[in-house]
């Protein structure tokens, strides 16, 4: 007989879902209004102001999409993509790999730029890639890859492929309030993202945004867009100016006060702020690793400060010692992937994630279970280091 599910209280500091700040968790539990009542047609205007506020865009079509991430990539293809368009999709993880999917999907062709895993996406390649492909319309990346902890420079791969006419997708689930985004400074086309990561919201929503340029496109296809529910001229209806909405899917209605929340938090704390604390707990876990001898996988000009992939010590059980974690201290740190499997974890520090006492406690739990298996690290020392970041 199924009783009710209580979780245990757990600290995220894996790929995501981060942990979830209180003030959300209550935003959530408001009362449930209509989605077309006033005041919540009121709230859904804020939502947008907010995400433009994120995204540092004026875009007008700036939504969340009503379902989690890839929702928001499918969403930017789908609409973006028409049969016979040539996507050129860089891929240097996971991430990249079910863009060329939603490409093909959705009738494309793609043209992989591949970079190793957990390198950034190579200019140079991209260029020749460009002037191999003329026919190519759209550019699509990985801001931040989750898979890897390594970020891709956004404004220059927007400049190249301006300069071949091309629109630019780009991935910024993991990157959005964690690093810098600027959406319309560096003319990104289309970006989505998550809730779950640097927003410390729950998971399930995915905010994007779209320029006058992708919107000219959308409006213009040939053929419509093969998926009823993602289809942008059918959302704008719905996600249009105030009393202009027109019913198109029963709104998410708590999941939206939760990112109204959690947007409302970001603009009190300031980006930039977000930014610094993003980097500052990142310092310190660093030289709390650095201190143990726990190298990192991502060069450091590349590195991500909200996801940390740091080598597992010669001769670790990978599993027991994650399964340790979060049966001992009820802390959750994400494997490696792909290639990476069993040689990494990707320790997160996103959105409420990046405090403090998370980078703390991290390094301590890890050190208890890493000395009691007489793995090769320095004990003693790692806490000392971390500190000393937040002293200085
Ligand atoms: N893109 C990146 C870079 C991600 O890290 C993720 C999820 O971790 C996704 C897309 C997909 O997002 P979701 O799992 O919310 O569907």
């Amino acid at each position: 007989m199924p009783v009710s599910f209580n979780p245990p209280v757990r600290t995220l500091m894996g790929p995501g879902p981060s942990d979830v700040h209180p003030r959300i968790l209550e935003a959530l539990s408001r009362p449930t209004i209509g989605h077309l009542d006033p005041m919540f047609v009121d709230m859904m205007d804020e939502v947008k102001k907010l995400i433009q506020y994120a995204y540092q865009t004026d875009n007008e079509l700036t939504i969340p999409v009503s379902a989690p991430g890839s929702a928001g990539m499918e969403t930017c293809f789908v609409n973006l993509v028409e049969p016979g368009d040539t996507v050129i999709v860089c891929q240097n993880g996971v991430f990249g790999g079910r863009m060329k999917e939603n490409v093909e999907r959705a009738g494309g062709s793609a043209v992989m730029v591949m970079d190793d895993w957990g390198k950034p996406v190579d200019l140079a390649k991209l260029e020749q890639a460009l002037d191999s492909h003329p026919e190519a319309s759209i550019v699509a990346f990985v801001h931040a890859e989750t898979s890897t902890g390594a970020q891709s420079d956004a404004k220059s791969i927007w400049e190249l492929a301006h300069r071949h006419d091309c629109l630019v997708i780009a991935d910024c689930v993991t990157s959005l309030a964690g690093i810098p985004v600027k959406v319309d400074e560096w003319g990104l086309d289309a970006v989505y993202s998550g809730t779950q990561k640097c927003l410390s919201c729950t998971p399930g929503l995915s905010p994007v945004s779209f320029s006058e340029r992708a919107i000219d496109k959308i409006k213009n296809r040939q053929q419509r867009v093969q998926s009823w529910f993602l289809d942008l001229n059918l959302v704008m209806g719905y996600w249009g100016q105030g009393a202009k909405r027109a019913y198109h899917h029963t709104a998410p209605v708590n999941a939206l006060y939760a990112l109204h929340e959690s947007l409302v938090m970001l603009r009190d704390e300031g980006l930039e702020n977000s930014w610094h604390r993003h980097q500052r707990q990142h310092n310190a876990l660093k030289a709390g690793f650095n201190a143990m001898g726990i190298d990192f996988l991502v060069e450091e000009s590349a590195r991500l400060p909200q996801l940390n992939s740091v080598m597992i010590p010669d001769g670790v059980d990978d599993a027991l010692v994650r399964s340790r974690l979060l049966n001992e201290f009820n802390l959750e740190i994400g494997a490696g992937l792909g290639e990476f499997a069993g040689r990494v974890w990707r320790i997160g520090l996103m959105g409420h994630s990046a405090r403090a006492e998370n980078v703390l406690f991290c390094l301590t739990a890890l050190e208890a279970v890493l000395g009691d298996l007489n793995a090769p690290i320095k004990r003693g020392v790692a806490i000392a280091a971390a500190q000393s970041v937040y002293s200085s």
